[in-house]
């Protein structure tokens, strides 16, 4: 059977970057339809889901996982759309939490099963969630989950992490100049102290269906400056190479906040993050235009041998860094979406 690679021998892309985190998507599906990732004029009844058998089973995600263990992978992230939705979901993190060389399992949500799940997700092996949260104000964030889901129920879902120790939480915010950049400061004030790392995302041209301009983002330099004008903020240093937040602190110590500056300072140059969408193709990077199929892979009875040597030829062939070339190569890309691939 193969064996992880020592450390510091994995596999290194063509840019000297090793693969440490990967980020499983279980679904395409959600029960939100944010504006900026699952705009309704097309996410509607028309638009056609992944059909049930071409999702990735349990078994096949491990397998996967498990190869990418093997070459480096410390830390998995389930993603989606709304990974609460897969049935069964702590049963693929029971079977995760099991790979040995795994450091971390997490997973991102909206918040809306979590008051339901957490309890379970603890029990199974995850350590921690991310959870996302765009506004402390009804009407915003309503307007952009756009299915009038209500702040407290995200809340409670956050409260009910906490009690299951899926601990420390962070909370991601996707800043929209114009739809909740008003947000920010009620944001921080009702995270600090809390014990939850509140960070703020710079909205990014995923995908092509939410219609992304550069006048919409609003850059981290001016969040940051925000947040010190009201409260007195500090830089606190990465605690990890490819760390994709940039972490802040408050001057009066109740806690940190990070900024996600993905598109007015890009961090390609440390990106380790490989992505695998429900269907089973893999990505090396958030705007890629295309997948490698691991499912037909798997599907044809590949051994692990077969499996590793498709991983690490895919991971070695990566010359991925679209947020430092953006400028230069946007328009016209037929860039996958954010709630296929998962963030
Ligand atoms: N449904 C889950 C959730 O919302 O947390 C998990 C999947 S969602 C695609 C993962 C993260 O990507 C969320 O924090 C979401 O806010 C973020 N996201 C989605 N579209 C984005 C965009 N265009 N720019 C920046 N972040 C985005
Ligand atoms: Fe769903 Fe998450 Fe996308 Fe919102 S950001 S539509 S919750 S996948
Ligand atoms: Fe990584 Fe691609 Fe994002 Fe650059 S643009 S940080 S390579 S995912």
């Amino acid at each position: 059977m193969p064996q992880p690679v020592a450390p510091g021998t994995s596999p290194l892309d063509t840019l000297g970057r090793p693969v440490r985190d990967l980020r499983i998507s279980v679904t395409d599906r959600c029960n939100f339809r944010c504006t900026y990732c699952t705009p309704k004029e097309i996410f509607n009844h028309e638009h056609r889901f992944l059909a049930r058998e071409a999702l990735l089973s349990f078994e096949e995600i491990d397998r996967v996982a498990r190869s990418f263990v093997r070459q480096g992978v410390r830390k998995i992230r389930l993603t989606g759309g709304e990974p609460l939705l897969r049935k069964g979901i702590e049963d693929l993190v029971a079977k995760l939490a099991l790979i040995p060389g795994l450091g971390d399992i997490t997973l991102t949500t909206n918040g809306a099963l979590l008051g339901r799940k957490a309890r379970d997700l603890a029990a199974a092996g995850l350590r921690r969630v991310t959870v996302s949260l765009d506004s402390m104000d009804d009407t915003v964030f309503m307007a952009m989950n756009d299915v009038n889901f209500g702040v407290q129920g995200v809340l409670d879902g956050i409260a009910a992490a906490a009690e299951a120790g899926l601990t420390p939480i962070k909370i991601n915010m996707v800043v929209q100049r114009g739809v909740n950049d008003g947000s920010i400061l009620d944001m921080a004030r009702h995270f600090k102290g809390s014990g939850h790392t509140l960070r703020f995302i710079e909205y990014m041209d995923v995908g092509i269906t939410n219609g992304w301009r550069l006048d919409d983002v609003v850059p981290a330099r001016e969040i940051v400056e925000m947040l010190d004008r009201e409260f007195g903020i500090e830089p606190v240093d990465p605690s990890y190479r490819g760390e994709v937040a940039q972490r802040w602190r408050y001057r009066d110590g109740t806690g940190e906040v990070g900024v996600i500056t993905s598109v007015s300072q890009p961090f390609c140059g440390d990106c380790t993050r490989a992505r695998i969408s429900a269907e089973g193709a893999v990505y090396t990077c958030l705007f890629a235009t295309r997948g490698t199929d691991l499912r037909g892979v798997l599907r044809a009875g590949a051994s692990d041998e077969v499996l590793d040597d498709v991983v690490s030829g895919l991971w070695t062939n990566r010359a991925d860094r679209y947020s430092e070339t953006r400028w230069s190569q946007t328009a016209g890309l037929h860039k996958v979406e954010m709630s296929y691939l998962g963030g």
